[in-house]
């Protein structure tokens, strides 16, 4: 039988800094995963790959507000802490950081980080000052916790890319472990905001998947061309959503986000997509590598 054991819970910097000093004295390693709450098996997925992965894991549950352009949805995110400590505590986290915001942001959001590489397609150009937000609030959780290995989930696939390279411009000494995404069985992707779609809209939702799947099924096909890839992902939904409404579908060499001048596809790369609901704005994506011999799709 398992024993559960207890879980550190740490609302201020000098405090979680404390523990992990101790806990480099024993040698141990430390994993953390930066999280917003709301948990579920994506996150949790997330939490056993730090356990499994370092000597110690750590996770924090913080809503960031500067990576929020509308005030209504930093608001309306949704919490309760009470089950993500059961949560979490089952899933091998040893310490879970919730900080405040006079926590994270002593002095305000006066200083921060900009980040001009990756960030004019996919989110980085509908959601403007998203992930600079995301790189401050991440500079400032790497510095507090200064994990060995961090990881991220691949639902947010272009938020790896760029996290890569805030570790590499900044010389955080850290590893990025990239994790799968964990989908609903029906191939939805988890997500906190799932619970925020009305029953007609959660039915509809499945077809994001289905509809990136299209588009692997024309690579898979033969078909290499980034524009004829989107086309088709464009023209599922257009026929299957009803409720929802596309703020984007891209097609992109990945991580380096870009497309290459003859339309087509050399490598891994990225179909990704977000669709606006009332009250939720979900994304999704897969990955590939198109090799020329050895063709590969997740
Ligand atoms: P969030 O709480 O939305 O900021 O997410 C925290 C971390 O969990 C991020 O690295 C996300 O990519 C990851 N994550 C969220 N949903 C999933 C999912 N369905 N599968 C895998 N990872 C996820």
């Amino acid at each position: 039988m398992e024993i559960q054991k207890k879980m550190h819970i740490f609302h201020r910097a000098e405090e979680v800094r404390a523990y992990l000093r101790e806990q480099r004295k024993k040698g141990r390693t430390i994993g953390f995963v930066p999280t917003m709450g709301y948990l579920h098996e994506g996150h949790l997925s997330l939490f056993r790959q730090a356990a499994r992965q370092t000597d110690c894991a750590i996770a924090s549950i913080f809503v960031n507000p500067t990576q929020f352009g509308d005030q209504e949805d930093y608001l309306k995110y949704p919490k309760d802490p009470a089950h993500d400590r059961f949560l979490a505590s089952g899933a091998g986290i040893e310490g879970l950081f919730c900080p405040d915001q006079t926590v994270i942001y002593p002095n305000g959001t006066t200083i921060s980080v900009t980040i001009s590489e990756k960030t004019d397609v996919l989110c980085g150009k509908s959601r403007p000052g998203h992930f600079d937000g995301v790189g401050t609030v991440l500079t400032k959780l790497f510095n507090i916790i200064q994990p060995d290995k961090v990881f991220f989930g691949m639902k947010d696939a272009q938020q790896i890319a760029i996290v890569k390279d805030l570790i590499d411009a900044f010389h955080f000494p850290v590893k990025m472990i990239a994790c799968p995404i964990v989908r609903e069985p029906d191939g939805l992707a988890r997500s906190s905001r799932n619970v925020r779609l009305s029953a007609a809209e959660r039915q509809e939702a499945v077809h994001l998947y289905k509809s990136l799947q299209a588009g692997l099924e024309l690579v898979r096909d033969g078909n290499r061309s980034f524009s004829a890839i989107k086309e088709r992902v464009r023209a599922y939904l257009k026929s299957h959503l009803s409720l929802g409404t596309v703020d984007y579908v891209d097609v992109l060499h990945y991580p380096e986000l870009k497309r290459s001048k003859d339309d087509q596809i050399q490598g891994r790369f990225i179909i990704a997509l977000a669709v606006n609901y009332t009250y939720a704005r979900l994304i999704d994506n897969v990955t590939g590598i198109c090799s020329g011999s050895c063709d590969k799709f997740r």
